[in-house]
C-alpha cells in the first residue's frame, strides 16, 4: 500500500520542501509515497478565515481553535479512504520525545497525519476529544510544527521499502537493532592520507573479523562517552535479556 502523508497546516507551500529532494524526493517522484497538504485556513471562521484566538484567562500569544483543528482533521479522517486508521501526530515540545523506534513503528503504517500548529498551543479540548499523539523533536522551542513534521517524516520515509538503496542500507546505523542500539562507529574514505592523518590500519587491513570487533569497540566507547543516558538504557536492556 502506498504510504500517504497528510499535513494539516496554515502554510501548505512549505511542503514538500526538503522532502522533495534527494532520497525522499526521488521516492515521491517514483510514487513510493504520496503527500497531501490540507490548508487549515479553509476551516477558519469569518471573513478573514480566522483559525486562532486570544488565550482564555490571558497570557501571551494566540491559541489554535479547537473547532478549526477538529474541522481540518475530521475532513481528512472522514473523507480520505483509510485515513481514519492512520496515526495522528501533533508536533509539540510537551510531547513524548521522537525516536528511531517511533520512526520504525510509523513506517509500518499506511501513512501519517500531522497537525502543524504555529501558535502558543492548541485548545486543550481538541486534544482531549481527538487524542492526537503529541510528539516532540527535542527540548527546544521551534516556531511551528512544520519543520518538526518534516524531520519526523524524513526519518520514516527513508525506512519505507524501496526508498533507500542497498548502498544506503538502514540496517546497520545508529540506534538500529543490528548495531545493538549504539551510536555508529567512525567512517573513512579516500584519500588514504589527508593532512598527515592516515586511515587506521585496521580499517584497511582486510581482516574482517578484527575490523568488526574494532568497530564494535569504537561504537561502545562513543556511546558511553557521548550518551551515558543511552548507554545505561542499553545496559539495562542487556540485563533484562539475560534474566
Ligand atoms: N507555547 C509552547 C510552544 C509553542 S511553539 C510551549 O511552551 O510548549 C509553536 C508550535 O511549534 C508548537 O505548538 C508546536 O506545534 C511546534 N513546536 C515547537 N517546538 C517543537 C518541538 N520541540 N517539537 C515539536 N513541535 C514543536
Amino acid at each position: 500500500m502506498l504510504f500517504a502523508a497528510h499535513i494539516i497546516t496554515a502554510y501548505p507551500h512549505m511542503f514538500p520542501g526538503p522532502l522533495g529532494e534527494s532520497l525522499s524526493g526521488r521516492a515521491l517522484a517514483d510514487g513510493l509515497w504520496q503527500l497531501q497538504t490540507h490548508d487549515l485556513r479553509n476551516f477558519g471562521h469569518g471573513k478573514h478565515q480566522n483559525i486562532d484566538d486570544t488565550p482564555a484567562g490571558g497570557g501571551a500569544g494566540m491559541v489554535l481553535r479547537a473547532d478549526v483543528a477538529a474541522g481540518a482533521l475530521d475532513n481528512v479522517t472522514d473523507n480520505v479512504k483509510g485515513a481514519d486508521k492512520l496515526p495522528v501526530i501533533l508536533p509539540s515540545p510537551r510531547g513524548q520525545l521522537f525516536s528511531q523506534e517511533m520512526a520504525r513503528d510509523w513506517a509500518e503504517a499506511d501513512g501519517l497525519i500531522f497537525l502543524c500548529n504555529r501558535f502558543e498551543g492548541v485548545d486543550e479540548r481538541f486534544i482531549e476529544a481527538r487524542r492526537p499523539l503529541e510528539v516532540s523533536l527535542g527540548d527546544y522551542v521551534l516556531g511551528g510544527g512544520e519543520l518538526a513534521a518534516m524531520a519526523m517524516l524524513e526519518a520514516v520515509l527513508r525506512l519505507l521499502p524501496g526508498v533507500m538503496g542497498k548502498a544506503e542500507s538502514g540496517t546497520d546505523e545508529s540506534f538500529s537493532a543490528a548495531n545493538d542500539g549504539l551510536l555508529e562507529y567512525p567512517h573513512y574514505t579516500r584519500p588514504q592520507e589527508w593532512e598527515g592523518r592516515a586511515i587506521p590500519d585496521i580499517v584497511t587491513g582486510g581482516d574482517h573479523e578484527k575490523l568488526a570487533a574494532w568497530r564494535r569497540a569504537e561504537a561502545e566507547a562513543l556511546t558511553q562517552k557521548r550518551r551515558p543516558d543511552l548507554w545505561d538504557k542499553l545496559a539495562g536492556k542487556r540485563e533484562d535479556e539475560k534474566n
